[in-house]
């Protein structure tokens, strides 16, 4: 599979990963995510499970926007899901994403929903 987006766009931060974060891994994740610019949503152009980026290593799957969240933002605690706040659900731009409970995180979505279709927060 050939890519032309720019590679090491997705540098290991200094929060960490609770998974299994590897320089191998954050590469071949960079390779995945056609960067832009900071307003702009980051689309996932690899594989894809249930609508979100998905990298298979290590014999599991790994969530592109939660690996994302956990090396370039911090952590995601315990239980804690990751919205995406441009409703985007393949974008990996960490400014676009925010870990949530799962109750936030449905009260959000639920507010974000006008007539069975989601809006985008402005
Ligand atoms: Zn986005
Ligand atoms: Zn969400």
């Amino acid at each position: 599979m050939s890519s032309r987006s720019k590679s090491a766009l997705v540098r290991p931060g200094s929060g960490g990963f609770t998974g299994q974060a590897s320089d191998d891994l954050t590469a071949r994740m960079g390779r995945l995510i056609q960067g832009g610019k900071a307003d702009e949503c980051w689309p996932w152009i690899g594989a894809r499970s249930g609508g979100y980026g998905q990298l298979v290593f290590d014999g599991k799957g790994i969530m592109a926007h939660r690996y994302v969240h956990e090396v370039m933002i911090g952590p995601i605690p315990d239980g804690y899901h990751v919205h995406h706040m441009c409703m985007n659900k393949l974008c990996c731009n960490p400014l676009h994403l925010v870990a949530l409970t799962p109750q936030a995180h449905m009260r959000e979505h639920a507010g974000l929903i006008r007539d069975g279709v989601y809006k985008r927060a402005s």
